[in-house]
């Protein structure tokens, strides 16, 4: 039979450097090993506040599941078998980033503190201890984060702010400065270029965005929601920097509305009309087209002298920014059908109905 040779254990324990850290509880030995006490058959973490163990009884484990292989129970004080306090707090607040860089809006203190169930006072100081930042500061950072890989990837403004979860892209606008260090758009393009005055008024057919650039009117747009066409120039311009609508601004949007409302008139203003060539020749194309009558897309197609390129037309058209003043709402299809807009179908037949009468 084995006997238990005193002498030997204690050297053995003396020599492990392991024992130093046991004396002396060292919180941060916790996880690397464990402690068995053989007189009361139980085991600990290094810091376990527990009476000191004599050496001579004291072995060492390299996980809690080896202690209780060699038939230890965990210590009922500092229990070994559970996620040490730093542990938790490590696992808590890994489990907040995941959830706030998961959520579509970023989740209250409130809610990122229920799981843990701490107070979200207590919780916001444990997850500033570990990460070093608040939540806020923290879903900010993985938000800009993700707005810059997205505009890095070539992402639109708009894309990248919705894919990022900023719920109202006004709020984003709002610290992108801070976020970006300057705008989302002058961002993506690497800097500033040209200046875009811009403002937004109301006519027969909903929201009207009207937009010059020192060259001419380069994008008139139409919609229902004025903050969503703001967005849309931002888009279409992104190496811009947009000015709001001054006074003088004003008179030239009622000059655009007065041509939306009777196009006949026609819009005695110089065009800033940016396209590829192609792009171009179909929009010379569109404006030759009178009020008052329509032209298939393989007809432009063949005036343009592409007969072929009928779908290259109808995207063409899709990309027209100069709503009404390119008649893009004045190409059906073959059968006489409306097709689709992009300011919407209901404001292509009301155009056409309007022109038709005139
Ligand atoms: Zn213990």
């Amino acid at each position: 039979m084995k006997t238990f040779d005193k002498q030997a254990a204690l050297a053995t324990t003396v020599a492990d450097p392991r024992w130093a850290a046991v004396q002396a509880r060292d919180a941060r030995a916790d996880g690397s090993f464990f402690y068995s006490v053989r007189t009361t058959g139980v085991y600990c973490r290094p810091s376990c506040a527990a009476r000191p163990a004599r050496p001579e009884n004291v072995a060492f484990h390299a996980s809690a599941a080896e202690a209780e292989r060699a038939g230890f129970r965990p210590c009922k004080r500092c229990k070994p078998d559970q996620l040490s306090l730093a542990e938790q707090h490590a696992a808590m607040v890994t489990a907040a980033c995941r959830a706030i860089e998961q959520a579509e809006t970023t989740p209250t203190l409130e809610q990122l503190a229920r799981p843990s169930g701490l107070s979200p006072f207590h919780f916001h100081r444990v997850f500033k201890a570990v990460t070093g930042v608040t939540p806020k500061q923290y879903a900010t950072a993985h938000r800009s984060r993700r707005v810059r890989n997205q505009l890095e990837r070539g992402a639109s403004v708009t894309e990248a702010i919705f894919d990022a979860g900023y719920n109202a892209s006004s709020r984003f606008y709002e610290t992108a400065n801070q976020v970006l260090g300057m705008t989302p758009s002058s961002y993506r393009a690497g800097g500033a270029d040209s200046e875009i005055r811009f403002a937004i008024g109301e006519c027969s057919l909903g929201a009207i965005l009207v937009a010059q650039s020192e060259r001419g009117v380069c994008a008139i747009l139409l919609g229902d929601d004025p903050d969503a066409l703001a967005r849309d120039l931002q888009d279409r311009f992104p190496k811009a920097r947009l000015i709001g609508g001054d006074h003088d601004y004003e008179r030239l949007v009622a000059q655009v509305v007065g041509f939306i409302e009777a196009p006949a008139i026609g819009l005695d203003l110089p065009l800033d009309v940016r396209g590829t060539a192609f792009q171009q020749r179909v929009w010379r194309a569109l404006r030759e087209i009178p009020a008052g009558s329509t032209a298939s897309y393989s007809e432009i197609a063949r005036r343009i002298g592409s007969p072929k390129a009928t779908r290259a037309v109808a995207q063409a058209c899709a990309s027209n920014l100069l709503a009404v003043a390119i008649p893009c709402h004045r190409v059906v299809r073959n059968d006489g059908g409306l097709s689709g807009y992009r300011w919407g179908v209901q404001r292509k037949r009301a155009l056409l109905e309007r022109e038709a009468q005139a």
